[in-house]
């Protein structure tokens, strides 16, 4: 029985890939202990780990918003949190690590920390990657711009002084690099598959490319129109109401059972209003059934084809729908690919730019070119009338499947183990 240490940031897109693989290490007999955020608490739980919770120790969580959104924007400023932060748990993982006797550390590629304790006490490392995997090559398509490699060097001095306080503590790490990006020598599990990874060939064979993982549905979808499409923004930046007001503007009188999931921010009894006025309006304008007035007798089961929700269970979802409007987070795409489902796609971050310029170089989709209606609806009829769009997708989603999934990564783990 081997007993592994995981850390990860408090982010679902982060934490949902890994869980198929804790859960599976459980299964084999495995101890596993895994960092993370109450938030995260339940699900990390219910694989079967021990959870422990790095709350009270995240400098994140107690910035004002204005230096909130400085991270991951400022290079300096976030590596300041990150070192802030390896720095306050570092009691807490000492102990840990002197009690439990890790075989090994997993660390998602943002929770620094764990990579740190990692190499502070020689223990063998995997890094959870939840991106594309990240090199010179892969970040053309990933198009990081020159913009973003100035205020890199530029942030160097302050990056520095980081860097100095965390050797000062016994972390041996030479820049930023050694921390902040994986080489071909880091053991790395990546959420992809190498057909869907850009350049997989320029990384090592210590990457293992497991395919999406994606967790069981949780509940069955009713279908009740032959297209079900659905929308959703992800879990952090969706606070964007004129934008599913515009989706539902585009859709209220459509043929299609729609799906809008839109997160804590927003008012979602307002959304409901909106798509109920809309429907009564082409109702009473005969816009919506033009020639055919038994259709009103129908309108109670047709307004119910456009529901707004704060959270669905999206793998459920995505196993009935025939199209999806998405952000381009990682874990929305490839777990829309996993089900063969093309996209309609409208990414905000130059990460999310790349996942969509993949998804739309391999035909299983195409890029919202507008907000407005009109556009809206002329992308979602194409990716559901072109049948290519999920014949490519069905193509990625086999590819998917032949890469073992949580058995895989779980797999990849023991080697680290056994080969250190
Ligand atoms: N998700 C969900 N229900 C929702 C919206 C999102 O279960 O209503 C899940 C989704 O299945 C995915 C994660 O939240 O696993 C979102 O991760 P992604 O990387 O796509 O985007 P992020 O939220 O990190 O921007």
């Amino acid at each position: 029985m081997s007993r592994i240490l995981f850390f990860n940031i408090p982010a679902h897109g982060h934490t949902n890939p890994t869980l198929g693989m804790v859960r599976e290490l459980v299964r084999r007999g495995h101890q596993v202990r895994y960092y993370s955020y109450e938030p995260m608490r339940e699900k990390i739980e219910d694989t079967g780990a021990a959870f422990i919770a790095c709350d009270s120790f995240d400098r994140e969580r107690h910035l004002s918003a204005k230096d909130a959104a400085r991270v991951g924007k400022d290079l300096a400023f976030s590596v300041e949190i990150l070192t802030d932060t390896t720095l306050a748990l570092e009691e807490m993982v000492r102990r840990d690590v002197g009690r439990f006797k890790p075989d090994c550390i997993v660390a998602d590629s943002m929770a620094v920390w764990g990579k740190a304790a990692a190499l502070k006490y020689g223990i063998p490392f995997v890094s959870s990657t939840t991106t594309f995997a990240f090199n010179q090559y892969s970040s053309k398509i990933m198009g990081r711009r020159m913009r973003e490699a100035f205020a890199f060097l530029l942030a160097m001095p302050k990056v520095g002084r980081q860097i100095k306080r965390l050797k000062n503590h016994g972390y041996p790490i030479k820049n930023v690099l050694d921390i902040l990006q994986n080489d071909n020598d880091t053991h790395t599990i990546v959420y992809t598959s190498p057909e869907f990874q850009p350049c997989a060939d320029t990384f090592s064979d210590k990457y293992a490319f497991v395919g999406a993982s994606v967790r069981p549905a949780r509940e069955e979808i009713v279908k009740t129109r032959d297209k079900l499409l659905y929308i959703s923004m992800g879990t952090v930046n969706n606070d964007m109401l004129p934008f599913y007001e515009q989706c539902i503007r585009a859709l209220a009188g459509t043929d299609y059972q729609v799906l809008l999931s839109v997160g804590n921010a927003v008012d979602a009894r307002k959304l409901e209003e909106l798509a109920e006025c809309l429907l009564a309006d082409n109702l009473r304008t005969g816009s919506l059934y033009k020639g055919n007035p038994q259709m009103e007798s129908l309108s109670e089961e047709i307004y119910a084809d456009i529901t707004v929700y704060r959270e669905v269970d999206q793998v459920g979802v995505l196993k009935k729908a025939d199209v999806f409007l998405t952000h381009c987070g990682m874990n929305s795409v490839n777990e829309s690919l996993y089900f063969g489902v093309p996209l309609v796609m409208l990414p905000q971050t130059s990460e999310q730019r790349g996942v969509a310029r993949r998804a739309a170089e391999l035909g299983a989709g195409i890029l919202l070119e507008s907000a407005e209606p009109a556009a809206v609806l002329k992308a979602v009829r194409r990716v559901t009338q072109e049948k290519a769009f999920g014949e490519n997708a069905g193509k990625i989603s086999e590819g998917f499947r032949k890469c073992g999934g949580a058995e895989r990564a779980a797999d990849k783990i023991l080697e680290v183990i056994d080969i250190s």
